[in-house]
């Protein structure tokens, strides 16, 4: 045995040292920045009158139209698995293969992996065992260290286990370097290091229904088995890349924004940065701060909102600092707003505590009927989203330019996002905005980007061209009771859960945050606190009821899957865009995100205190 591994006298629990990243020391960098200048950290006001008539519903649909299909997407395989490669860390801490049992084993040491931890190991579920892909915890947050990274639901009351670990944010929106130290935070404070394998990325899960155990397999060799398998390795993990014809015969430097390439001096270069999503907006004014040109290809613009960073005042850290559980009493008034805008970017007075509501309430005569009050709610996103084009003209000195950045869909159809120093940067000299409009960019060569027989020679090209919604990649890995993967199960059943955290047939595997995986609310962290607490109360109500196994019922949730199906539906009118969010229009309704909100608790207290959907079995000796 290495010091890799060994085994703690007084638990008899394997524990581990295989922490291989370099963290933080050589890559710091900060988010947004704190902007003063009033016209750019305010929406202009709303055009009086406007409404989303159908002159303006024909221009979001001919907008939508003329990129229908236009999205091609490959995994990083073959020449371009180079990508994935785990820039951030040293090379893998060498260790013996394991081949043991573990009570829960966890796929995943992001927010997930490490709020579970915390709450399996203060519920007294200590045999816990995570795998984790990089060389340290941090997930998303690990992985993406891209110049400009921040996070856009405030920090306050995004970054878990606040109160427990006494840390007050610095800023409002917090920056994913500050963000990373957190993870880094939490995984000391509750020794989370001794139950974690790094550079370890699970091949294989497999129930054998003879011993109840899933039989994990990875790619350094291990084949533990483990009574539970919970998956908590995010929604927006695996990248890709946009499909382009010649990408592999570009001589520059090139990488994906996932795995920034810090080794690559960018300064005085001509960068060229493909995709304009959430990472490019915040990647770009930072960007643009070092290279010596920099091309941005845009196929769709993102609609950019103000974002007014702030400080934390000295004011709320004397105040937190004496005020146990602030946190957690913030983040619950966060979860209680249910309009996107108005959560991210979150009433300071309402989410202290000192008004009681986000917003005045309107009073109606009558109760509107649901064509109604889609129509209110159709009529102000499209008024919200005229102030978001204002914006633009308001900003950006180029005309053709401002017209290429203004977005034509309902706010929040694509991610929105928030900035106050993106639509400055093409005033600059050296920013090009390339209109790509609307199929993309279609050919590389061995220079640079071509696009409608121009060539734009580069030295470095970056993709920001995302990553796969709701598939972890690891769904076709995992087979169930019947022998077939998940994969094919939701491929022949259309994607069927319980509450995105049971799927019949799997049993004792528990999925967070995905498919289907409701929780009603805009902040990611909040969902992931619902389904912990969830899974903390099942793995005890097992425990009291001597069970060893629990899947689920057919008709509960074929019953869930239909109410998943009929959200989507009924809010389809305010997401009618191409967007990951809808499989780039082709999902079928209810497979992928979950539009229920609230209903989503309504299932969850009535399965807890009925328990009728669940099949409990077995001994758990
Ligand atoms: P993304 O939103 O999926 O953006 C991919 C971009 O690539 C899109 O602009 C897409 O254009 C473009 N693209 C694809 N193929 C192209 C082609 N051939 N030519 C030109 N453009 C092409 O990916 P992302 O920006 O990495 O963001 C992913 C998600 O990560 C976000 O939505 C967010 O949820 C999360 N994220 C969060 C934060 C945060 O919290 N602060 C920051 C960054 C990311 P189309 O739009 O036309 O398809």
């Amino acid at each position: 045995m290495n010091a890799a591994v060994r085994i703690d006298p007084e638990t008899g629990l394997r524990l581990f040292n295989t922490r291989a990243a370099k963290a933080s020391e050589k890559i710091a960098g900060k988010g947004y920045s704190v902007v003063t200048d009033q016209k750019l950290t305010e929406l202009p006001k709303p055009p009086a009158g406007a409404t989303f008539n159908a002159e303006e519903q024909a221009k979001y649909r001919a907008f939508k139209e003329v990129r229908r299909g236009a999205a091609d997407y490959m995994a990083m395989e073959g020449d371009f698995r180079k990508y994935l490669d785990d820039v951030y860390s040293e090379p893998p801490i060498p260790r013996e293969a394991l081949d043991d049992e573990c009570e829960i084993l966890v796929v995943g040491a992001g927010f997930g992996g490490l709020l579970l931890w915390q709450k399996l190991n203060e519920a007294g579920f200590t045999d816990v065992r995570f795998c984790e892909k990089g060389g340290d915890v941090g997930g998303t947050w690990y992985w993406n260290r891209y110049p400009g990274i921040a996070c856009d639901v405030e920090s306050y009351s995004y970054l878990p286990l606040l109160d427990e670990t006494g840390y007050i944010p610095s800023m409002k929106f917090a920056s994913g370097f500050e963000i990373l130290e957190h993870c880094q935070r939490m995984a000391q404070k509750f020794g989370f290091y001794d139950h974690c394998l790094f550079h370890t990325t699970v091949e294989a899960t497999t129930w054998d229904e003879a011993s109840g155990r899933w039989i994990v397999e990875t790619d350094r060799g291990d084949k533990m088995r483990a009574r539970f398998v919970i998956l908590a390795n995010g929604i927006l993990t695996t990248p890709k890349l946009a499909r382009i014809a010649g990408m592999e015969k570009f001589k520059g430097e090139s990488f994906h924004t996932s795995r920034w390439n810090y080794d690559i001096d960018l300064s005085g270069k001509r960068v060229g940065i493909i995709g304009t999503g959430a990472t490019a907006v915040q990647a770009i004014p930072e960007l643009a701060k070092v290279v010596g040109e920099l091309y941005v290809f845009q196929r769709t613009p993102s609609s950019i909102d103000v974002r007014a960073q702030r400080e934390t005042t000295t004011e709320e850290r004397e105040i937190w600092s004496k005020e146990p559980g602030w946190a957690a009493a913030r983040r619950g008034r966060f979860a209680r707003i249910s309009e996107v805008r108005a959560a991210v970017l979150a009433n300071d007075d309402y989410l202290s505590g000192k008004s009681p509501d986000f917003k005045e309430r309107k009073i109606y005569d009558r109760k509107l009927t649901p064509e109604e009050f889609m129509q209110k709610q159709l009529d102000s996103s499209f008024r919200l989203m005229e102030q978001v084009r204002a914006r633009v003209d308001a900003i950006v000195k180029n005309p053709k330019t401002a017209a290429a950045l203004k977005p034509y869909y309902p706010y929040g159809c694509k991610r929105p996002t928030f900035h106050d120093e993106y639509l400055p940067t093409f005033n600059l000299p050296h920013v090009h905005l390339v209109d790509v409009a609307p199929r993309g960019v279609s050919e590389i060569n061995e220079r640079g980007v071509v696009h409608e027989g121009v060539e734009y020679p580069l030295d470095v090209l970056i993709y920001a061209t995302g990553f796969q919604w709701m598939g972890t990649s690891s769904f076709n890995l995992i087979r169930g009771r019947s022998g077939r993967t998940l994969t094919e199960k939701w491929e022949t059943e259309g994607t069927r859960t319980f509450l995105g955290l049971h799927t019949r047939g799997f049993p004792n595997l528990f999925i967070v945050t995905g498919p289907q995986g409701g929780g009603g609310s805009f902040n990611f962290t909040d969902v992931i606190y619902a389904h912990a607490d969830y899974l903390i109360w099942m793995m005890q109500t097992m425990r009291e009821r001597g069970a060893a196994v629990v899947d689920v019922r057919k008709e509960p949730e074929d019953k869930y899957a239909e109410h998943c199906r009929d959200a989507d539906i009924a809010t389809a009118p305010l997401r009618d865009c191409i967007s990951y969010y809808n499989g780039e229009g082709k999902a079928t309704p209810g497979s992928l995100a979950y539009y229920g909100g609230r209903a989503w608790d309504r299932f969850r207290m009535e399965a807890q205190s009925s328990l009728e959907p669940y099949v409990f079995e077995g001994d758990p000796n």
